[in-house]
């Protein structure tokens, strides 16, 4: 009898859609793709059969014909596509996007950051193998920055997927950061996109802190999620210390320093005074009776306080990020040295130190060398003691390493 089940299999199988165009890549080009790399430059581009318009699903094929992915078309970007699939048979269709979702709140719930009052991150781009979207809770309302122009376009039938999985009292579109808005021809205001617009802050939960989050203007989807499990390992260093929050945007480091980690004193400094106005607030909100909030640039006041002769037993540093790119990683790598040595000088012996850097183009390795060299000007000895990065609501594909830029490191100086 003919063994006929693989012909059925097929027939089941829906069709997948046509693609608008066929782009193959330059002879050499190909090895990152079939390594499941995302991103697709216009370098590695040999030549594109079909004329595809922004946001078109297209197929990724080697320069002699061979499927290598599926991914979504932008022709003003230097990033020309974006693969979201290495399986021909798979659709991109409104289904395959339902299940990248779902996919991405389950991990969510396992790492049990599902509770109702708490803030995580949702999506998170290409870590949940959703390049150019990101999706940040805050007790029941979802904030949505689409990095990519193909994600802005399917917002209404993502939105749709989220309102069923979550049910959000409200979903609002923040833009994307500057930079990568112009790289993607994306200028997308900010808009409610479903539901109800928080009057005021939306109030989330921590480590047993609350935060008052500003969602419709504040940096990035309004407060820094990547941070979470820092600020409470900070906070465990802080017991009997003097602490000083320096870069404290909402105040989360220095809040937790005070009242969970029992600091005897806080200084929380940030130079924005929109940011010194949402730290107080969460001060007060958690009733952080030693916690004193103060507007300030970063190098002035680190060094006015040297002059004053004043110690600290706890330095936090977050500094903005201080490389856009890799061309301006050395530069930035000396501001990292200068803020760190200002720091480093404040301490008293014993003193920890919690420097952070968000510069992805600055790598974890040169980092800890910037810092071995503070501590060889400085005359002190760092004791690394944590090496930390972001939250595992921010997964980083290993398929793409681009998308792990939160250094935390905590180190003694003696
Ligand atoms: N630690 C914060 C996040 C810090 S984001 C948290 O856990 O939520 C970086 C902050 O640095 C921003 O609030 C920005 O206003 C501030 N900033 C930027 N340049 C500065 C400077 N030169 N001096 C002081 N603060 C600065």
């Amino acid at each position: 009898m003919p063994d006929d089940s693989a012909v059925e299999t097929a027939n089941d199988t829906p069709p997948v859609p046509a693609s608008a165009a066929t782009v193959f890549v330059k002879p050499k080009r190909a090895r990152p793709f079939f390594g499941r790399h995302p991103w697709v430059l216009d370098s590695a581009v040999q030549r594109v059969e079909g004329a595809p318009s922004a946001g078109d699903v297209v197929d990724l094929v080697t320069h002699d014909g061979r499927f290598i992915g599926r991914g979504l078309w932008n022709g003003s970007s230097r990033l020309r596509v974006r693969l979201y699939t290495f399986t021909a048979e798979q659709p991109l269709d409104d289904a395959f996007w339902d299940s990248r979702l779902t996919a991405a709140v389950d991990l969510r719930r396992q790492l049990h950051l599902d509770a109702p009052a708490g803030g995580c991150r949702l999506v998170n781009s290409e870590g949940d193998d959703l390049s150019g979207l990101i999706v940040d809770r805050y007790g029941p309302y979802l904030a949505v920055q689409a990095t990519a122009l193909a994600m802005a376009e399917r917002l209404e039938p993502i939105c749709d997927i989220l309102e069923r999985l979550l049910q959000p009292r409200g979903i609002l579109l923040r833009g994307a950061e500057r930079g990568l808005g112009k790289l993607e021809g994306l200028n997308l205001p900010d808009r409610q996109l479903r539901g109800e617009r928080p009057e005021g802050p939306v109030f989330v939960e921590e480590h047993g802190l609350r935060f008052g989050v500003d969602l419709t203007e504040g940096q990035k989807t309004g407060y820094y999620l990547d941070q979470r499990e820092n600020r409470q390992a900070a906070a465990s260093y802080a017991r009997g210390r003097r602490v000083l929050d320096m870069f404290c945007y909402s105040g989360g480091f220095g809040v937790a320093a005070a009242v969970s980690g029992k600091a005897t004193a806080v200084l929380s400094v940030d130079s924005s005074a929109k940011a010194v106005a949402l730290a107080k607030a969460n001060a007060e909100l958690n009733a952080a009776t030693t916690m004193a909030v103060e507007q300030a640039d970063a190098f002035d006041k680190l060094a006015s306080l040297q002059t004053a002769g004043e110690r600290f037993g706890m330095i936090v540093l977050d500094p903005p990020k201080f490389a856009r790119s890799r061309a301006s990683a050395a530069d930035a790598l000396r501001a990292y040295h200068r803020i760190n040595r200002l720091a480093v000088d404040l301490l008293e012996p014993g003193g920890i130190l919690v420097t952070c850097s968000c510069s992805g183009a600055i790598a974890r390795e040169d980092f800890l060398v910037m810092l071995s060299g503070v501590a060889q000007r400085s005359g002190r000895m760092l004791q690394l003691l944590e090496c930390r990065g972001a939250a595992a609501d921010h997964p980083v594909n290993l398929h793409c390493l681009e998308g792990e830029y939160l250094k935390c490191v905590i180190a003694r100086v003696t």
